[in-house]
């Protein structure tokens, strides 16, 4: 196993009716931004849970963020933390106003240009210089709630680029399972994608010492193959909800990568995806991921046929059952309602391959995926294949 430093300072607090401990976790005295998306909250009724239990607390509200977080958007809201002198932030949302959220935290103190925060890739590790902030989940897929990772796109030049560091932890996060009934069915089929193919980016890479961390991997997925066609149907279902939920947090609140390699071209190449043609995330991963298992079938066909074994109980050659995991993997993300071509969500896509090449040339990422033999030809062909 690789040497490894754990750190999660994220207070997670799941369950029913868990939001009722709002006040008990904000900051006394704070005065609170509170952000949030495009309105479900107020369809939901979260909103009016969170005002009524953070009674006695001053709150500013940010409403607007956008699914994939613009730049644009979030240096609105930077504003107001300034002007408001805003001393704590509660996300309330998905992914996108989770990352956004922590965009505004990091940005809000930066000396200098925010875009460089971005565009430059900075680590985000000072805690002096960052906003405080928790989050109120309402959609289970990034694990953005107990991690310290954000994605945001920059309208301007069509980028869609992540950064982070250890000071974006969110302080808490409240994850109350129930959330998920208003839902719409794609949302939910999206969630159950984006957490299994963060489980496949941190385990599909080679054979290694990580036994404990390759189980707990391997329990993700077979839960998630278990309750996601499940609860896209009866999101009602309490059961089968909270392990939905739990899974998307476990799948990338870190633990499950501590002492082993892991990949990420995937979402590097799908966020260009999304980019370029506005794809929701989740389904810009199934179509770049099983092309990637195919185009880097010789690097990964050691942990592609325990993958299969264990997970899908296949039998054969190795070369065979490697082959048919990803069949499997392709049958099951067209079982949660995924489209796997690019074909399928644009009619203009015989230069995307061309373009992402060039994209990742002018910013140096010669080498992506656990050996950095994920090279621009690799890419190119990984993208071509998805047409
Ligand atoms: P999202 O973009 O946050 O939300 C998608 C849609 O779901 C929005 O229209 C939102 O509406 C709606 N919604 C959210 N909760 C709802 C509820 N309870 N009931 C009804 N509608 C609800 O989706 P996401 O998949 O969570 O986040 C995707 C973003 O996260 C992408 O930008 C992706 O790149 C990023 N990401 C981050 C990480 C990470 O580690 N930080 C990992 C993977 C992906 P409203 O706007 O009206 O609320
Ligand atoms: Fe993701």
């Amino acid at each position: 196993m690789l040497n490894f430093e754990l750190y999660n300072p994220t207070n997670l607090i799941f369950g029913k009716g868990q939001i009722e401990k709002l006040a008990t976790l904000v900051p006394q005295g704070a005065k609170i931004l509170m952000t949030y998306g495009g309105g479900s909250i107020f369809k939901n009724g979260i909103h009016a849970q969170v005002i009524e239990n953070l009674k006695g607390f001053e709150i500013v509200e940010f409403g607007g963020i956008e699914a994939n977080p613009r730049f644009e958007t979030l240096m609105k809201a930077v504003a107001v933390v300034k002007e408001q002198k805003i001393d704590f932030i509660l996300a309330v949302g998905g992914g996108s106003v989770i990352d956004g959220t922590k965009f505004i935290s990091a940005a809000a103190q930066f000396d200098g240009n925010p875009m460089d925060i971005l565009q430059k890739r900075l680590l985000i590790k000072d805690l002096s210089k960052v906003i405080p902030f928790g989050t109120i989940l309402t959609l289970p897929a990034t694990g953005s709630e107990m991690n310290s990772g954000s994605v945001v796109t920059i309208e301007a030049t069509q980028e869609k680029l992540a950064f982070g560091g250890s000071a974006l932890f969110p302080k808490f996060s409240i994850c109350d399972p129930t959330v998920i009934e208003s839902l719409p069915k794609r949302q939910l089929q999206n969630g159950v994608v984006d957490a299994y193919t963060h489980v496949l980016e941190q385990y599909l890479t080679y054979v290694h010492e990580g036994f404990l961390q390759d189980r707990i991997a391997e329990g993700i997925l077979q839960t998630l193959l278990e309750v996601g066609p499940k609860v896209v149907e009866n999101p009602k279902d309490y059961a089968l909800a909270s392990n939905f939920m739990w899974s998307c947090t476990m799948a990338l609140n870190g633990l499950i990568q501590k002492g082993v390699p892991s990949d990420w071209a995937t979402h590097m190449i799908g966020h260009e995806l999304t980019a370029l043609y506005g794809i929701d995330h989740a389904r810009t991963l199934a179509v770049v991921g099983p092309n990637l298992y195919r185009v880097m079938f010789e690097t990964k066909k050691g942990k592609l046929a325990q993958y299969g074994k264990r997970i899908f109980n296949l039998t054969g050659t190795e070369d065979e059952i490697a082959t048919q995991s990803i069949e499997k993997t392709v049958a099951f993300f067209h079982t949660m309602g995924m489209d796997t071509n690019l074909s399928d969500y644009t009619k203009e896509y015989d230069k995307t391959a061309d373009f992402i090449v060039k994209r990742f040339e002018e910013r140096g990422w010669l080498g992506l995926g656990e050996k950095q033999n994920i090279t621009l030809d690799k890419v190119k062909s990984i993208v071509e294949m998805s047409y």
